[in-house]
């Protein structure tokens, strides 16, 4: 077929100024930073998928910035100052994607996020519960509001749960519709004269003397320069980064009259996430049961993780329903032993923003914009 091309083709569908390799919420948000500043610098994104296939579109939608619990491992890990920086970052990070894309458009509802703990967990709870006071000091300036995190125990048996002795409320957490939020980003990108080019897999570059060249399914690809925004699967192209993949199983019911449960929910620790959607139940997470067979960049779901979700749902979230799943699916998030993404120049004219570590709803778009200023500043 690429033998097939048109004169015309290759002239304006082969080569840009810059390409963009994977059309997540990074490379898009990317591709969009440069056309808002610059109008004259030709950007060509391509896509490997029909529709992006990591986590963009396969993700739960939550707009958080920290449990209790996750903060207290990150600040043991990054000290307060680090740990501040992070929640800036994330808070920072979703007002940015709400200004520029509007709240209906991403479907942006403020229902709060909950932390909840079993009586199995009641020194992890009594932790956490001592240290909302600390991080609600240590976050009032960023979020301008005193007491985001407080203990909202009368909804345990409002939300209908079984077993659930403590329940941590985050006032601000939100949730949106990430597949809408990437339709809104597709649509922001066309209007500014980024091309998508899909079922385009990037299988191989290399640096001519005066640009670089793509090798792709399509054909050959020429631009000046290339930014990788390939998260988990940047390893296929960039070998050297520390990045680890890391499968995320998600499960969503059938519909449930009356449902009780409203808002986003954190369960041991983060390796369990679930929320409303419509009037159905979402419930992702189970990693941390076997996290050398998930940690791959394979998609797919294993009997002990969809065991597991199914108990957790029956036992503890929706113990008086009677439901179906009704659909399964997984994403690949990409991680690494910093909190942090990694936005560099690899080698000239070549770069990457990559690593999200399971947060890009909240750090995804400013990660693109910085990425994008990176390629801006190198021209
Ligand atoms: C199950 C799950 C639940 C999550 N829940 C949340 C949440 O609630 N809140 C939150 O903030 N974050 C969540 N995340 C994380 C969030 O989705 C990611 O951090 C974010 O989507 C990463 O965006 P990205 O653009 O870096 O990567 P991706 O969205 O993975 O985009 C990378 C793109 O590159 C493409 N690609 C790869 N290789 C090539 C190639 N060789 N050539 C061309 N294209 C290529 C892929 O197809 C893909 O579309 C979740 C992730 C998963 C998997």
């Amino acid at each position: 077929m690429t033998n097939n091309l048109s004169y015309w083709e290759k002239k304006h569908f082969f080569k840009a100024d810059v390409i963009i390799v994977g059309a997540g919420i990074v490379g898009l948000n990317a591709a969009i930073a440069i056309k808002e500043k610059n109008q004259k610098i030709d950007v060509i994104v391509l896509e490997r998928g029909f529709l992006p296939s990591g986590a963009s579109t396969k993700n739960a939608g939550f707009a958080c910035f920290g449990s209790v619990s996750e903060l207290i491992e990150q600040e043991k890990l990054s000290g307060t100052d680090g740990l501040y920086q992070l929640i800036e970052r994330r808070w920072r990070g979703l007002l940015k994607l709400r200004n520029l894309l509007g709240d209906d458009n991403i479907n942006y509802q403020n229902y709060g996020g909950y932390e909840l703990f079993e009586a199995k967990q009641k020194d992890l709870a009594i932790e956490c519960v001592s240290k909302m006071s600390h991080f609600n000091s240590l976050i009032e300036d960023i979020v301008n509001q005193k007491n985001t995190y407080g203990l909202s125990n009368p909804k345990i048996k409002e939300f209908g749960f079984n077993g659930v002795e403590e329940l941590i409320e985050c006032s601000l957490e939100a949730q949106i519709d990430p597949a809408k939020m990437m339709k809104a980003l597709f649509s922001k990108a066309g209007s500014l004269g980024i091309q998508v080019l899909n079922n385009c897999k990037v299988e191989k570059f290399s640096s001519a003397e005066t640009h670089i060249v793509l090798e792709t399914n399509q054909g050959n690809f020429h631009c000046n320069q290339v930014l990788f925004t390939t998260n988990a699967f940047v390893g296929e192209l960039l070998p050297d980064l520390p990045v680890v993949p890391g499968r995320g199983q998600v499960v969503v019911t059938s519909p449930i009259k009356n449902l009780k449960v409203k808002g986003t929910f954190h369960y041991d620790k983060g390796y369990y996430y679930f929320r409303n959607i419509d009037d159905r139940i979402l419930l992702g997470g189970g990693r941390n049961l076997d996290f050398k067979t998930e940690e791959t960049t394979e998609f797919g779901k294993t009997e002990l993780v969809q065991k597991t979700l199914i108990k957790l749902l029956k036992e503890v979230i929706i113990p008086d329903e009677d439901f179906k799943i009704e659909h399964q699916w997984s994403g690949i998030m990409a991680f690494g032993p910093q909190l942090t993404p990694i936005i560099e120049e690899v080698k000239p004219n070549v770069f990457c923003a990559v690593r999200c570590n399971g947060m890009g709803i909240a750090i995804g778009s400013q990660t693109g914009q910085e990425a994008g200023e990176m390629i801006l500043n190198s021209l």
